[in-house]
């Protein structure tokens, strides 16, 4: 089969790999019918996610047909549209029947390694490194989906691949940054980061009460989708972020500041993002916060700081002081996708939100390489790509 396969930093390749094949009896495959490139799939192209391998594919958003089921497996039948969530979980350990599916304690084949790194592990994840289970992604014509009579949500006929891909990932992921917010009715929310997460978590937000989403960003495009979804724009590079607030809140702050943003922020509007800049390139410092620390400035006294955007190591410089004496709250995680699952499927299905409006490019596998570089780079109006193996 063909899949999309990683080969170093930048170096991402269409090319033929050796079909999944069912490994355990909980197992299915599916024929991917839509996948979508993630903003945290950058990291990997970027060279920044330790022990990925060459040849390993990639993509953790996917959706499509079962075409094969393992013998244990009486959840799923041959034929059955499914959306595949980014978390792999078995919906039997401690951690599942909690719900915090996100840090499932056995689909993580490589939970020793990732101790290491973390303290605990976290449930094995599709197409991203071998700290995570090493397990094959969904750009790709076929993916095999270990768990899969937990790890899957079933999706009926009469909505569009495109309505309900983004279940997989981005659109839970939006969604707990907005229910971390605990929105009152009148809240004031900031939102760093108008990428496909941060264009559904400023819907999010208004579906939640929010009676103002202010959008932060830079990029032309990304701020007019987000301005069309009633939220008030802010343009770092032309603007003071902390003051605009200010003058918004009436010196207050945002009731909760959202960070969608991550690890890698656009350098260059503030001092600390350039030498944040300098010590990752050093090998100073594994992490750029500078979104974190503006949020953290910017959060009224005893806000909600809410965090989605992927860090990955020890973070520099984060106003703790700020943070303590100003009784803020931190939310953040993994998001245990299936957790939020029916419910928003749900919303899809009412007509209350259609995420596929964040979609601005869809292409075939074989133009995937390219639509890495465009969806890098933010060229050609680019926000969301979609697939079609
Ligand atoms: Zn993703
Ligand atoms: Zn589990």
């Amino acid at each position: 089969m063909k899949a999309l396969t990683w080969h170093g930093k930048g170096d991402i390749r269409c090319e033929a790999v050796p079909d999944p094949k069912i490994e355990d009896g909980r197992d299915a495959i599916i024929k991917v019918t839509s996948c979508a490139i993630c903003g945290s799939d950058l990291h990997l192209m970027g060279g920044f996610v330790p022990t990925m391998e060459s040849g390993d594919v990639l993509g953790h958003e996917c959706m499509g047909e079962v075409v094969e089921v393992g013998r244990e497996n009486t959840k799923l039948k041959v034929g059955d549209r499914i959306v595949v969530p980014f978390t792999i979980c078995c919906g039997e350990c401690r951690q599942c029947k909690w719900g915090n599916w996100s840090l499932c304690e056995r689909s993580n084949r490589n939970g020793k390694l990732q101790a290491e790194q973390f303290g605990y592990p976290g449930a094995g994840l599709f197409g991203y490194s071998h700290v995570t289970g090493g397990y094959a992604g969904g750009q790709a014509e076929y993916i095999r989906v270990p768990y899969a009579d937990v790890t899957h949500l079933k999706v009926p006929e009469n909505l569009t691949d495109e309505q309900v891909l983004f279940l997989s990932d981005i659109f839970p992921t939006a969604w707990m940054a907005a229910e971390n917010c605990e929105i009152k009715p009148g809240d004031t929310i900031a939102v760093w980061g108008c990428g496909p997460v941060g264009q559904l978590t400023i819907r999010s937000c208004f579906l939640l009460g929010a009676k103002r989403v202010i959008a932060i960003d830079t990029v032309p495009e990304r701020l007019a989708m987000a301005a069309a979804s009633g939220a008030i724009t802010i343009d770092f590079m032309k603007e003071d972020v902390y003051d605009r607030i200010q003058d918004l809140t009436h010196g207050r702050g945002a009731d909760a500041c959202i960070d969608a943003v991550g690890t890698e922020p656009r350098t260059g509007a503030s001092f600390d993002s350039v030498i944040d800049r300098v010590k990752v390139a050093t090998f100073m410092g594994t992490d750029r916060p500078h979104v974190l620390r503006q949020a953290i400035q910017s959060c009224r006294n005893f806000g909600t700081v809410s965090i989605v955007g992927v860090y990955g190591g020890l973070l520099d410089n984060i106003p703790m002081g700020s943070a303590i004496n100003r009784g803020l709250t931190f939310r953040m995680a993994q998001t245990p996708v299936q957790h939020y699952l029916p419910k928003l499927l749900d919303r899809v299905e009412r007509g209350e939100i259609d995420p596929s409006f964040v979609i601005t490019h869809t292409a075939s596998l074989e133009e995937g390489p390219d639509l890495y570089k465009t969806f890098r780079d933010k060229k050609d109006g680019c926000i969301k790509v979609v697939l079609k193996p």
